[in-house]
């Protein structure tokens, strides 16, 4: 079975970015002809005017996985731990976050009472910030309980809401990145003896058994939508590390068939992926980290480089464009953006922009005084890690 999988995806196009090696399977990029360009020229003057008329007065945070024509007016770019930072420290009284709602949340919980942090479209969330749901996770932590497990740290990564932040602070735990997650689960296994993780069942496995050297049977698997998790009390009590059910809808596409494809067609190619992505992807993979790393990696990388990336493709594409040097294609055959990143788009960057030099204040992202108290807890923490 697994050998026709294999020979079906050789005969499918690797997606060979920035290139136009390929017109007819290079998708996401300009199209000939009358379809109108992705920055509408009248668009980009009109982005233009407004931000300068804000002037220093705004600051413009861009993740990554955005948009050229969006991020083209970020004042800084980086993932959603570096963009809060940076957010807290600039000091502009206020933010549009080009990104989505879980970033947003943060950047107003590390910034100053008071600054007014935007976000241009209210439906960019996260799929897998929103598996799991506060309500969930206070059931999830009665199971626990009622199993016997009293000496459980929670740690929850970036990609989660703020009530859920605010639980795991509130509840001795910390808020971990994708560049510190062994780190946070060193120091949780430091201050408990089991750790529930959420809400990425795949950071989590992978960042226990490659990193901590704890084995798949060590970690069971809790679904919110089963009773108990669909979890014995006795497996519960048994394993070290209990994994919330949720994953990313953009990294958990990359299979092991598109990694031994890579390999087939590509020679000497290199696979760099997230460790957002499944097990089995990452055990394939030369190289696993963050995005900050992904970009790190390929920036110091020799000319005539090959890199299939297992990471969301705007950022995979503008990788290839900014370095044509080397080869760098997309570890999947189809094209998978982050669809709730994309629903940031120029005419909604345009609008919040002007709302704002109207003396408008448009989707305003605000956390209360409670949620945003324990949530800080848990991101303190997290800043105060060795080495963090
Ligand atoms: S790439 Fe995945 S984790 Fe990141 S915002 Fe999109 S759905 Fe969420």
């Amino acid at each position: 079975m697994a050998q026709t999988l294999l020979d079906t995806a050789r005969s499918t196009p690797l997606l060979l970015l920035g290139r136009r090696a390929d017109p007819d399977s290079e998708r996401g990029t300009i199209c000939p002809g009358d379809v109108p360009a992705p920055g509408d020229p009248a668009l980009i003057e009109r982005a233009r005017a407004a931000r300068a008329a804000l002037g220093d007065d705004l600051f413009v945070l861009g993740h990554h996985y955005q948009r050229d024509e969006v991020i083209a007016f970020a004042d800084t770019r980086g993932d959603s731990y570096k963009l809060a930072v940076d957010a807290a420290a600039n000091g502009a009284p206020t933010i549009v976050f080009c990104g989505v709602h879980f970033m947003a949340e943060t950047a107003d919980i590390l910034t100053p009472p008071g600054t007014r942090v935007v976000l241009p479209d209210l439906a960019a969330g996260c799929s897998m910030a929103d598996m799991a749901e506060i309500g969930q996770v206070e059931t999830a932590w009665a199971d626990l309980r009622a199993a016997g497990c009293d000496r459980v740290v929670p740690l929850t990564y970036m990609n989660s809401t703020a009530a859920i932040k605010s639980f795991t602070g509130r509840e001795g735990g910390a808020v971990c990145t994708s560049s510190n997650a062994e780190r946070a689960m060193r120091w949780a296994f430091d201050n408990g003896d089991q750790i529930l993780f959420l809400p990425d069942q795949h950071l989590g496995r992978n960042t226990a058994v490659l990193r901590l050297g704890l084995s798949l049977d060590d970690c069971v698997v809790y679904d919110p939508r089963r009773p108990g998790g669909g979890v014995t009390p006795e497996a519960l009590r048994a394993a070290k590390v209990i994994l919330w059910k949720g994953h990313c809808s953009v990294h958990g596409t990359f299979t092991a068939a598109h990694v031994a494809l890579a390999r087939a067609r590509v020679p000497g190619v290199k696979v760099l992926v997230h460790p957002e992505c499944r097990h089995e992807v990452v055990t394939r993979a030369d190289l696993v980290g963050s995005t900050e790393f992904i970009i790190d990696t390929i920036r110091s990388a020799p000319p005539g480089s090959r890199w299939a990336v297992g990471t969301e493709l705007n950022l995979v594409g503008r990788l290839a464009q900014e370095h044509p040097d080397q080869q760098v294609t997309f570890l999947n055959e189809t094209v998978c953006f982050c669809a709730t990143m994309n629903r940031i788009d120029l005419p909604h960057l345009v609008w919040a922009l002007e709302e704002l030099v109207a003396g408008r204040v448009p989707n305003r992202i605000v956390v209360d005084a409670d949620t945003r108290r324990w949530a800080r807890v848990a991101l303190d923490r997290m800043l105060a890690l060795p080495g963090a």
